[in-house]
């Protein structure tokens, strides 16, 4: 890990999430308390002699309300301290964490700085808990320069949670109790955590210009997600993707992309990509992706004009498809950009993934 030349500037946007939270004397539930309480409870920040500052989110959210309009007041306090800060550190809850690290991954282009997203299982104040040490890792993450060019070591969007750094928009939460709570399953760490912070320079990415930060606040929320299951029927499929609430859906398919191959299923399909309503077609499996073509079931999904989501997760494809929506694009420039690495986010069928 390089040393930077002077003290670094960090920001910590503190969210909310367990990270923060104590448990209430009477009735044992966990209720968020004060970041001052929070930083009372880790002194040993003070030691990494850093020059850290921080913006609140008051009242603390548990993640499960965070929002668009959450990750808007994100990116805007990040814009805000640009100019400021050497990187940013967003204490966030666990259980939407990904589908905000994915979110902002689309909204701050031509990021240049690390932007770490961290929490944890057990509160910071508990006596057994994973709170500091992610805390402080984080810190020390977005705090960290390449030896060689003094630029920072992290110019993305990344989860840093127990022993690993991960692409934010390649990240999932994969369990409601261990402390390696996320993985990504289809790319591989951008950093392990051991005795050292051991980077993977070559799965860091590089901005693709040296422009200036730029915030694409939009959001388009008229997006949906559709899970297919043994046993579905028209009836249940039919409303969610007539919706004229809804110009994009994701859809949750088996294995490498496949569907049932009814009839009604088809047709429902096909109609609604003619309407114009981009459908994504991203697997129910945590890891590997949609190869629409291996098989005819998904195959069938490609005729109807359904649109592969490659090796995306679900979170990843939610939140780029409100990007997209909410950049103005029309639904054939949105399905375009679907099957294309914009930010790190999915593999091309023949193998590549850079932006
Ligand atoms: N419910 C909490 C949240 O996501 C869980 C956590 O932080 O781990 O905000």
């Amino acid at each position: 890990m390089g040393s930077a030349p002077k003290s670094p500037r960090l920001l910590i946007i503190y969210t909310g999430g367990t990270i923060g939270m104590a448990e209430d004397p009477k009735t044992g539930a966990l209720i968020p308390f004060d970041f001052e309480h929070l930083m009372q409870n880790v002194p040993k920040i003070g030691q990494l002699g850093y020059d850290i500052s921080h913006e609140l989110f008051t009242p603390p959210l548990d993640s499960s309300n965070m929002n668009p309009a959450h990750w808007q007041h994100i990116c805007r306090l990040i814009e805000d301290g640009y100019d400021s800060y050497d990187g940013f550190v967003v204490l966030h809850g666990t259980d939407t964490m990904a589908y905000t690290a994915s979110a902002l991954s689309f909204m701050l282009q031509g990021l240049d700085k690390p932007v770490v997203i961290t929490g944890s299982q057990l509160p910071i104040g508990e006596i057994r808990e994973d709170g500091t040490e992610n805390l402080i890792t984080a810190l020390q993450i977005a705090a960290a320069r390449h030896e060689d060019t003094g630029r920072p070591m992290v110019r993305e969007v990344a989860i840093s949670f127990g022993r690993f750094l991960w692409r934010g928009n390649r990240s999932t939460k994969v369990s409601s109790t261990d402390f390696g709570a996320f993985r990504s399953f289809n790319y591989p760490p951008l950093a392990k955590m051991d005795l050292h912070i051991r980077f993977d320079e070559d799965r860091l990415l590089t901005p693709q210009s040296e422009g200036p930060l730029q915030v694409a606040y939009e959001m388009d929320d008229a997006v949906s997600v559709a899970f297919i299951y043994p046993g579905i029927t028209e009836r249940v499929l039919a409303p969610q993707l007539a919706s004229k609430e809804v110009k994009g859906v994701i859809l949750r398919t088996f294995g490498a992309g496949n569907a049932p191959t009814e009839p009604w299923f088809t047709r429902l399909l096909a109609k609604a990509a003619k309407e114009g309503k981009v459908i994504v077609n991203v697997t129910q499996c945590p890891a590997g992706g949609v190869e629409e073509k291996r098989y005819a079931t998904g195959d069938a999904l490609a005729e109807a004009g359904v649109v592969s989501g490659l090796d995306m997760t679900c979170e990843a494809a939610l939140t780029k498809m409100m990007h997209l929506f909410g950049s103005g694009l029309s639904p054939s420039q949105v399905a375009r950009y679907m099957t294309e690495p914009i930010a790190g986010e999915l593999t091309r069928e023949d193998g590549t993934q850079s932006s």
